[in-house]
């Protein structure tokens, strides 16, 4: 084959192949390329300004994307330029975007293989260690998000993520409008969102915010005080439904060792079953359910409790709202029910930000989404130590939708 055709199969416009190296046995390609003397412009890498001095020629080796069944390896001959503004720097050259030894395309393709497969997966699939295909996808990313207009931020969701004995907890910022995660940082605390606020938004753009859904919290809600005090708090349903799957749990623990022998079996196990709802059950589950109820009425009562404070996000009249509030809150009376009285007081202590929601219309379950994508992302791979990682992968995933249907099926 004539390295003319070579040219053409390899396809980086302005660049030629001269020499070639085919290797049967270990099933490795080699191209030597050089620029077309028609490309004559010089970019410098530092600031992107046109030059024209050279100062010293060398050669680079980039992994492309295969050819057939070969790996294909390119060496460039590149220069390096003296730049008014920079020194001597490399020059620019399109497909090549970083300086790990990898050309764009290459990249793009890891990143989109990263897309629907474990890096894990990938890396032994390229050939690669699994840190180096962690390494060009975070590239990958981060192009990607550089190429991106950032909406303004009108609506805000406010959550945190247990990551486990160790870790903790991580604080997630998203945009509700655009269902997408903004910033992580870890823990909880006030100076955790504190800091989201000093380091991602102006001024002016904290002041564009309209309203927050938020955990009842009081670290983050100290903070939203502080730097964003025109905001309306929305205390939103997953958030509060959270508190109340809390509050079940703890009566199914105290039932639990309470009761002793066959009946304690019956509690065993059922913890999945009630914090469920009751219209995600099969029929099988069902008559589960009802064979605890007709043996632990105050585990039914308080399964009862968790399922009709749902409908308290039907309302969209304050009124009406508050008035279902009240009767939900009546129904405790006499029932002792410790962890649900509980859960009635820290309503009344966020009533304000709960009637908020008919006050301000913020999309349900948005925080939710996201929060559960993170959830799977964290699930599928490890390697997320790299909270900038985490972040770009979840936006791209809000982006894509890709993984978005599945994950809602599932959960
Ligand atoms: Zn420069």
């Amino acid at each position: 084959m004539r390295d003319d055709d070579w040219t053409k199969i390899l396809g980086w416009p302005g660049w030629r192949v001269h020499r070639t190296e085919i290797h049967e046995g270990t099933k490795t390609l080699k191209l030597w390329v050089n620029r077309k003397p028609s490309q004559g412009r010089l970019v410098c890498s530092g600031c992107g300004r046109q030059v024209s001095e050279i100062r010293e020629v060398y050669e680079r080796e980039v992994r492309d994307l295969a050819c057939f069944e070969y790996q294909t390896t390119v060496v460039l001959e590149l220069y390096r330029v003296r730049c008014p503004d920079c020194g001597v720097k490399a020059e620019k050259v399109e497909q090549l975007p970083s300086k790990a030894a990898f050309s764009k395309r290459f990249e793009e393709a890891v990143g989109q293989a990263c897309e629907s497969a474990a890096a894990r997966q990938v890396a032994r699939q390229m050939g690669l260690a699994a840190s180096t295909v962690r390494a060009i996808d975070l590239r990958y990313l981060e192009r990607w998000s550089a190429g991106r207009r950032q909406p303004a931020l009108r609506q805000m969701g406010v959550d945190e993520i247990y990551l486990g004995k160790k870790q903790k907890f991580l604080t997630v910022v998203s945009n509700l409008e655009t269902v997408e995660p903004l910033w992580m940082g870890p823990e909880r605390k006030k100076e955790t969102l504190d800091e989201f606020f000093r380091t991602q938004l102006r001024a002016p753009q904290r002041r564009g915010i309209a309203a927050v859904c938020v955990d009842m919290w009081k670290p983050y809600q100290l903070s939203l005080e502080e730097w964003a005090p025109q905001a309306r708090l929305v205390y939103d349903k997953f958030h509060v439904l959270q508190h109340a799957n809390a509050a079940i749990d703890e009566v199914r623990r105290a039932e639990f060792f309470r009761q002793g022998g066959r009946r304690r079996e019956l509690v065993k196990g059922k913890r999945w079953l009630l914090l469920s709802r009751w219209v995600n059950l099969k029929s099988g589950q069902k008559q589960q359910l009802n064979q605890l109820f007709s043996l632990n009425r105050r585990v039914m009562k308080a399964y009862l409790l968790k399922e009709s404070l749902d409908r308290l996000w039907n309302y969209h009249y304050e009124g009406a709202m508050l008035r279902y509030l009240q009767s939900w809150i009546d129904q405790l009376r006499w029932q002792r029910l410790k962890p649900f009285e509980k859960l009635a007081r820290m309503l009344l202590d966020h009533l304000e930000g709960i009637l908020n929601y008919c006050r301000t219309k913020v999309p349900l379950g948005v925080v939710e989404a996201v929060n559960g994508n993170i959830k799977a992302l964290l699930r599928r791979g490890r390697g997320y130590s790299n909270l900038r990682y985490l972040l770009l992968k979840a936006q791209r995933l809000a982006a894509t939708k890709t993984e978005f249907i599945t994950v809602r099926k599932a959960a």
